[in-house]
């Protein structure tokens, strides 16, 4: 285990199995879904995705500076990993796809360990150290370490907050939407790689053993991010769309939030 495993993960699958017992079996709730729907895609797609991913990670578009510390921000509060974290293993991933070095792949590590169990090992966070552009930029920035340092603090009050406005925000804005944004994370990094009945490639592999698919049900599902042989393929490219039927809807966040030179 890591140390993201129990500042995060574990109180936060204790919560979440907690409150859907407590709701399901003690106490009557109400979900807001379209709060839901806003909050899971501010902090996914448009945090993690647009953000963390395609602008911190691969820096396939510029951005005016409010907009790339809100970016970073709103990736944080969806408790998948510390930005640098994120990047470093994301990067790594890339360099390395489906080789035995790629801690993610489910042909190496099979479907659980690339599903979830990865991030919860010590090596995830080893990772960090392997200081590549993208990091290294990072680090340098006074701000983007703040949040990198008070990452827990900051992902915690933001769950405290929701739970003292009641519990239909607890669930609408906290829980529901941060679980969904795991899960669509832990969908691209295993099924993504994996040949599947709706899977196909557009693009042959550049390296040896990258594995990746675009997904049809994955690329609508995950907001774009399903398009993943397109993206391994082209990785500075900001839409993954291709095809006239690939649509990007985290690509079109990039575009919108986009400075033009
Ligand atoms: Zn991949
Ligand atoms: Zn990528």
């Amino acid at each position: 285990m890591n140390s993201y495993c129990y500042k995060l993960w574990l109180p936060l699958t204790i919560v979440t199995f907690g409150s859907v017992f407590y709701f399901l079996t003690i106490s009557e709730f109400t979900v807001n879904w379209l709060l839901v729907f806003v909050t899971w895609f501010l902090i996914g797609p448009v945090g993690i995705g647009a953000g963390f991913h395609r602008y911190f990670s691969h820096r396939q578009y510029k951005t005016y500076r409010p907009i790339e510390l809100a970016l970073a921000f709103l990736g944080s509060l969806a408790g998948y990993a510390p930005l640098a974290m994120w990047c470093s293993s994301h990067i790594y991933h890339h360099r390395n796809s489906d080789s035995s070095d790629d801690i993610t792949s489910p042909h190496q590590y099979g479907f659980w360990e690339s599903f979830l169990f990865w991030r919860l090992r010590p090596i995830a966070l080893e990772k960090v150290d392997t200081l590549n552009f993208a990091t290294r930029s990072i680090f340098k920035d006074k701000k983007l370490v703040f949040l990198i340092k008070n990452y827990y603090r900051i992902f915690w009050i933001f769950g405290l907050i929701s739970f003292l406005l009641g519990p239909t925000y607890f669930l609408s804005l906290f829980l529901i939407p941060v679980q969904l944004e795991h899960l669509r994370l832990n969908m691209i990094g295993s099924f993504a790689h994996m040949k599947l009945p709706t899977s196909y490639r557009n693009f042959e592999s550049q390296s040896l053993h990258d594995r990746s698919y675009n997904n049809v049900i994955l690329g609508y599902l995950t907001f774009g991010f399903g398009w993943h042989n397109n993206h391994h393929h082209n990785e500075r490219s900001s839409s993954l769309m291709v095809r006239w039927w690939e649509v990007d809807i985290e690509g079109l966040v990039c575009k919108l939030i986009s400075k033009k030179d």
